[in-house]
């Protein structure tokens, strides 16, 4: 007992390693994978390094230096790439190098893969205000246009901005593309069409001399990529729900589509599985665009009972857009499905 007591005394001066006596000042390198970023093997991540080509085009997207942004962009990408498939992810990149490329074609790269998060990666610039350097993440349309982009932004400005330890912070860093350009937002963010996540990341200032001088360096590139890195493996940890059409019936005077909710968390092995895993208080279920109002859920099953109006059963294909959240609040990432009615024999 007495042994234990001295030990105890010296436990917390053993356990103080010196610390940095500023935010900003980095600690020291250390990408040793957390053990959640096991939950991105088998995604397949669409890396968009911004810009490209254009490189005698004298001051576009360069810093007060002349360091071109596509460069930052490109260094980012290929770590963060290394990064992921060491996770067992997959990548796919918008390019290959210094070239021009399409916003259309780089959201069209992402949609072929099958992609199931696209991820623009930029930096920002701000005319005349070379102070100015914090995160932003961006989103496209409104909120509500998906809820799960949201998600992954959430998740990457804290990786992110917690690596890179700027000193500043966005007051709310989380920003529509509509601020930018109001009713279009960004092409490549647009481009996606909501058919999966797609947020662009503007992670730090290149107008700023410092920052310009730190994003010069391989190894900060790095720290950012990995602050990326470990953003989109929370994401990944939260798991990700779906909807699945289950049919219709039974039949009678009011018919119900049966549609089966999953959290994305059921093949877990944990406790918590014993508690109901979804929000019911977040389901929303839309038919053809249309907020439908009769439904009701039994949570226990995970099943999903909707009554759509008339015009819902009209032969032919429909849409079923179910948005809702799991324990952990993530939204599905591919909310919408397709369904085809047949005409009753
Ligand atoms: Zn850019």
């Amino acid at each position: 007992m007495k042994h234990v007591f001295f030990l105890l005394l010296l436990l917390p001066a053993a356990c103080h390693a010196p610390l940095p006596g500023r935010w900003e000042d980095l600690p020291p390198r250390a990408f040793d994978p957390p053990p959640y970023a096991r939950f991105l093997r088998g995604l397949t991540i669409c890396l968009d390094p911004g810009h490209g080509g254009h490189a005698d085009r004298k001051g576009y997207k360069r810093g007060p230096t002349g360091f071109r942004e596509a460069v930052m962009n490109w260094r980012v990408a290929r770590f963060l790439q290394g990064f992921l498939e060491k996770a067992g992810a997959k990548v796919v990149l918008t390019r290959h190098g210094d070239e021009a490329v399409t916003l259309q074609r780089r959201s069209r790269i992402a949609l072929e893969a099958g992609a199931d998060i696209f991820l623009s990666l930029h930096h920002n610039a701000i005319n005349g205000k070379p102070s100015v350097n914090y995160t932003t993440i961006w989103y496209h349309a409104g909120p509500d246009y998906s809820p799960a982009g949201l998600d992954a932004a959430r998740c990457l400005f804290f990786g992110i901005t917690h690596e890179l330890r700027l000193s500043q912070v966005a007051e709310v860093p989380l920003h529509s593309d509509y601020l930018m350009y109001p009713g279009s937002g960004f092409g490549v963010l647009r481009h996606i069409r909501g058919k999966i996540p797609a947020v662009l990341c503007e992670s730090s200032f290149f107008t700023n001399p410092a920052e310009e001088k730190r994003l010069k360096d391989p190894a900060y590139n790095e720290r950012e990529a990995w602050g990326i890195f470990l953003g989109l493996a929370r994401w990944a940890l939260g798991g990700f729900p779906s909807a699945r059409i289950l049919g219709r019936g039974p039949h009678g005077p009011s018919e119900i589509l049966r549609v089966r909710l999953l959290s994305g968390l059921e093949k877990r092995k944990s406790w918590a599985l014993k508690s109901p895993l979804i929000l019911a208080s977040s389901i929303q279920p839309f038919l053809d665009g249309k907020r439908l109002e009769r439904w009701t859920f039994e949570a226990e099953k995970g099943l999903l009972l909707l009554t759509p109006p008339k015009e819902g059963w009209s032969p032919g294909r429909h849409t079923l857009r179910v948005e809702f959240m799991n324990i952990f609040k993530n939204s599905p990432p591919r909310p919408t499905l397709t369904w085809t009615c047949r005409p009753a024999s």
